[in-house]
């Protein structure tokens, strides 16, 4: 079942992002995990809902894609959510600060965060659907893409430090991680979680940068103009090297997914384009010249004499490029022979004729 991120934070799909954002810091007290020690579990999952919700529904871009297909990439294609595609930890620091004892550093050192801040790093990777159409598919396009992400500080370089000067971190010395010890005796358990103190960087600024405030990133509107390929399939990933979210002095990536829309006319089947070609009786008996346009393309091809309804005919590299090598589709046009709904006395008397002579004929075979 499809899930219902506003009912999920009990709000009306009309609602603001400010009361989105206190829906959702009421739900993140009431079901944090360590506030409900005697039904962890449940709470666990509950916390997880309202958390993915919330990163949708408080996300322009994650919202729309929502509210009109129902359902959200979460990077590179998955639609299931983990705690590395939470991007608003600032909404509920305070939060989190009160159960960690900790800020931003703190995240990794509870199992309960799965991966995150751990040796592989946050994901910091972005993705977003983009619908395209068949003619775009067939001549190639570009369009361009608008999103909000945290860019690496333009002041600073993203290094967090004034002039970039960095001192090596003594907490983790310079690994960038910590060996943290939780619990006690038999569940004594030992995790290695991002260092606290340089925020997994290994290195500390020795004054922090004044523009970003020692963060090394700064949010800015991307727009960024994208490059669709001729022969783009549906769900192709186009990759933007660097244009992902920045986070403690690493960039990830921004991926395009495309949804190739259908064309009413136009079947694409592979790269070969299906289309129906609708000719006269008298069309299919004797054979014509006859054209089908395919977008701005206009087709000249020949239907033979004695042509079948349903019989399809090959126009040789007319459809759709090939994405990965040279050459086209072909389209395929499928014949239909129109039998016409009214016709005036004279051609009821023409066609009667007609079928005289071709009752003869049968009766003549039959013998
Ligand atoms: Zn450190
Ligand atoms: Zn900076």
């Amino acid at each position: 079942m499809p899930k219902d991120y506003y009912e999920t934070l009990g709000v009306e799909r009309s609602a603001s992002k400010d009361e989105i954002k206190k829906a959702f810091r009421q739900l993140a007290r009431k079901y944090h995990p360590d506030a409900n020690p005697d039904n962890k579990e449940v709470a666990e999952e509950k916390f997880k809902e309202i958390g993915e919700a919330y990163e949708v529904l408080s996300d322009d871009n994650k919202r729309r894609m929502y509210d009109q297909t129902g359902r959200v990439d979460f990077g590179s294609g998955r639609q299931d959510f983990t705690w590395e595609d939470f991007t608003h930890y600032s909404d509920i620091n305070d939060i989190f600060d009160r159960i960690f004892g900790g800020g931003f550093g703190g995240f990794g050192s509870d199992s309960f965060f799965g991966g995150f801040g751990r040796n592989s790093g946050p994901n910091l990777d972005m993705a977003m659907q983009l619908e395209i159409s068949l003619y775009d598919v067939y001549y190639g396009t570009k369009k361009a893409v608008k999103y909000r992400r945290n860019a690496p500080c333009g002041e600073c370089n993203g290094s967090g430090a004034k002039n970039g000067k960095l001192n090596r971190c003594n907490t983790c010395g310079g690994t960038g991680q910590q060996r943290v010890v939780q619990g006690q005796g038999f569940f004594r358990m030992v995790s290695v979680t991002t260092c606290k103190t340089c925020g997994g960087r290994g290195s500390i600024p020795q004054e922090p940068c004044k523009s970003c405030k020692g963060s090394g990133s700064e949010v800015v509107n991307e727009e960024l103009e994208i490059n669709i390929p001729k022969g783009a399939v549906d769900n192709l990933r186009l990759r933007v090297k660097g244009k992902g979210q920045a986070h403690n002095g690493q960039v990830g990536d921004f991926y395009v997914i495309l949804n190739v829309s259908n064309n009413g006319k136009i079947r694409r089947i592979n790269d070969d384009l299906h289309i129906n070609k609708e000719i006269t009786f008298p069309e299919a008996a004797l054979g014509t010249d006859a054209e089908v346009e395919i977008f701005d393309e206009k087709f000249p091809f020949k239907i033979p004499a004695g042509t079948q309804p349903g019989e399809t005919i090959k126009i040789k590299n007319a459809g759709i490029p090939h994405l990965s090598s040279r050459g086209s589709g072909d389209v395929v046009v499928s014949v239909k022979v129109e039998v016409p709904k009214h016709l005036s006395g004279k051609q009821k008397d023409l066609i009667n004729k007609l079928n005289d002579e071709l009752k003869k004929k049968h009766s003549w075979i039959k013998g």
